[in-house]
């Protein structure tokens, strides 16, 4: 009879730990719906800051910004069963929220994370990461079909050519829509939001015009004392005024690629306005090239500032003056946009005819590819063409003018072309049977 009950005894244990089991899964894939949820990581920052690959120095900033890309990359709508990716995507945002307190922070910058340990132990800890996310992106924290999306932000950035050859990081601010920090969300100062009653809560309002003694029409209104909402808030957030969101300006880090095409677009998901009543759309950036501003994109004053860009391709004008062009033996010191010198030249008795391009190999823009810099990847580099202008002088002191001339009288009647009879043309103008014998003028 004993065995018996020992027996039962294990088969009941294993059942209720079949359960907890059940339970533990449930937490990590449904923490919504739990109350209260108990940290699965060690929570102290030393592990935050590794789940979310910062240093210890990192700004509020860098959190921001890591906590972003990591709990979108994770999110359970994203990786449908997968669970490696739900369990982080649990700890990313359990990380971002040890380290985003400032008193827990400040607690780990002081007494390291026993001391964290030690305030963890005394309560707090419980969290909702769907929350958390729903804070950031807007929507319910989810990514599901059904849930209304917001627009997307189109945005355009100026690169200088400069950042497209040298890559760049950078970042740029735009007016964006933020879910109220204050409020949370509600628009309400002291969280109570109430059901509206004028329309029970429905939004719409049934309202009966009379038309004639004993006939009425219907009609269907948004409910004008909550604008349609079914909600209605006595004290107003101060903040965002109840609106439950606010617009300030927003600073966004932007990677400028080596190479990057010109009008090329860089997304940025779910990262446009958010907002409670819908999941964010996307800001979308497009890299379009600016004008080079002198002062604040050349403090090297490099000539590749003045590049023109055509594809992997880059352009360039030289001005020659007509000894080196004819003569030779010159040499120019091209500096390129990286700072580095390209050597332009002739040997003495090189003749350079005006307008013609020398093509140099491996000088135009570096050839993007999506593994960059990386040790497995050798960049390799489009062409940049060098037209040459020939500039003939508009004055010569006289000595000179006159050493000149003699020199072309003397060589003139020996080797000299007469291209005017090497044409073939007539020597007089053909008369012109009409009009009589007239000069063209
Ligand atoms: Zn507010
Ligand atoms: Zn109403």
């Amino acid at each position: 009879m004993l065995h018996h009950g020992a027996a039962w005894l294990l088969l009941l244990l294993s059942l209720f730990q079949i359960v907890l089991c059940a339970e533990d899964y449930y937490k990590v894939l449904h923490p919504h719906h739990r109350p209260s949820y108990m940290a699965l990581v060690d929570p102290n920052a030393n592990v935050s800051l590794k789940v979310l690959g910062l240093k210890k120095d990192a700004t509020d900033k860098q959190l921001k910004s890591a906590y972003r890309q990591l709990s979108k990359k994770f999110h359970p709508d994203k990786n449908p069963n997968d669970e490696t990716a739900q369990a982080k995507f649990v700890e990313v945002s359990e990380a971002y929220e040890a380290l985003s307190d400032p008193e827990s922070r400040s607690i780990y910058d002081k007494y390291g994370h026993d001391g964290l340990k030690q305030r963890r132990q005394g309560g707090g800890g419980h969290h909702d990461p769907f929350d958390l996310f729903s804070r950031f992106f807007g929507g319910g924290g989810h990514y599901q079909r059904g849930q209304p999306r917001g627009h997307n932000v189109e945005v355009k950035v100026g690169i200088s050519l400069r950042d497209f050859y040298n890559g760049r990081e950078t970042e740029f601010q735009w007016d964006k829509q933020h879910i109220c920090e204050e409020c949370g969300g509600s628009g309400s100062a002291d969280g109570v939001v109430d059901t509206c009653g004028h329309c029970g809560g429905h939004g719409i309002r049934i309202v009966k015009h009379q038309l004639a003694p004993g006939m009425f029409q219907q009609v269907q209104t948004q409910c004008d004392a909550c604008g349609g909402r079914g909600k209605t808030i006595k004290h107003k957030c101060p903040a965002c005024g109840g609106a439950r969101v606010v617009r300030k300006p927003t600073t966004v880090s932007l990677k400028v690629d080596r190479g990057a095409a010109r009008d090329s677009r860089v997304v940025y998901e779910n990262e446009a306005d958010a907002s409670p009543d819908y999941v964010a759309g996307d800001l979308v950036v497009t890299l379009a090239e600016k004008e080079p501003e002198l002062e604040a994109d050349n403090p090297d004053h490099v000539d590749g500032t003045f590049f023109r860009r055509k594809g992997n391709d880059l352009f360039w004008r030289e001005i020659l003056s007509l000894r080196e062009a004819w003569m030779g033996d010159w040499s120019r010191n091209l500096t390129h946009l990286d700072g580095h010198v390209v050597r332009l030249g002739r040997e003495r008795g090189q003749v350079l005819q005006p307008g013609h391009v020398d093509t140099i190999a491996n000088e135009g823009m570096p050839i993007w590819h999506e593994d960059g810099d990386s040790v497995y990847h050798t960049t390799e580099f489009g062409k940049l063409f060098v037209e040459y202008v020939v500039v003939l002088p508009d004055q010569l002191e006289s000595g000179m003018e006159k050493d000149f001339w003699a020199l072309w009288q003397k060589w003139r009647g020996k080797v000299g072309v007469d291209l005017h009879k090497d044409s073939g043309r007539p020597d007089l103008p053909i008369p012109d049977s009409a009009e009589g014998k007239k000069d063209e003028l």
